[in-house]
């Protein structure tokens, strides 16, 4: 049996922060279901598939190979079809694109079969946007996190500047604006908050309190299941 907590929200609300701290104060295995769409999307982009030949990039998906694998450091690095893509899947081209190449249906469950495979037989914090309400409508915690768009974006650009990614602020805010209405309008699995999700306003909080809030909320479940 395996104990899942699924973190869901917006792009920048802090997800992928917060799971690997609270992943590792926890020791639960992290995993970044959204860069998991993102390397599909590279894939597509690197075939020049344009987004209408979804004929062409569910066929795709039978020839790619996606692998995560830890560095040195403990960071997970992502790999398509061998080769390291763990910075180019966060550049403008894949932004662009990944939110349309995530609705498309067939890659939709494709990649939530994926992401539950991963997750088998292990205790697990997984992020994303359908984890609670798809993925696994069972997960032990939901967290459902959020914050202003201006926020966000703000947050972005500076694990961008880290990153040595280069871009604008205005650039980001459009971005995340635009990604939001596709990932909440989406036919299938759209973003939104599970019922029985615990929701978190981060935009005035600090990374260290989102991280203990979810650790309380975890270990009180944790305490709940072991007895
Ligand atoms: O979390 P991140 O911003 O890296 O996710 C990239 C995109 O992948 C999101 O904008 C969203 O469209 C899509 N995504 C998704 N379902 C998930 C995770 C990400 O649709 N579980």
């Amino acid at each position: 049996m395996s104990f899942i907590v699924a973190i869901d929200g917006p792009a920048g609300s802090g997800k992928g922060t917060i799971t690997k701290i609270v992943g590792e104060k926890l020791g639960l295995v992290n995993i970044d279901t959204g860069a998991t769409y993102r390397c599909v999307t590279l894939a597509v982009i690197n075939n020049k598939y344009k987004l209408e030949e979804t004929e062409k990039i569910v066929n795709l998906l039978n020839k790619i190979k996606i692998e995560i694998k830890k560095d040195l450091k403990g960071e997970e690095q992502f790999f398509l079809d061998g080769e390291d893509v763990s910075k180019e899947i966060r550049t403008p081209k894949v932004n662009e694109l990944v939110s349309q190449i995530s609705h498309i249906p067939e890659v939709r469950e494709r990649m939530a079969d994926f992401q539950r495979n991963i997750a088998q037989g292990k205790n697990v914090i997984m992020e994303g946007r359908d984890i609670g309400t798809n993925v696994f409508p069972n997960a032990n915690v939901k967290i459902y996190l959020d914050a202003t768009p201006e926020e966000r974006a703000r947050r972005r650009q500076k694990q961008n500047e880290e990153k040595g990614i280069q871009t604008t602020f205005e650039e980001i805010l459009e971005n995340i604006k635009f990604r939001d209405n596709n990932d909440k309008t989406s036919k299938v699995a759209p973003l939104k908050q599970a019922e029985d999700a615990i929701y978190l306003d981060t935009s005035e909080m600090t990374i260290e309190e989102v991280s203990e809030k979810i650790i309380s909320i975890v270990n009180e479940k944790l305490n709940k299941v072991i007895k």
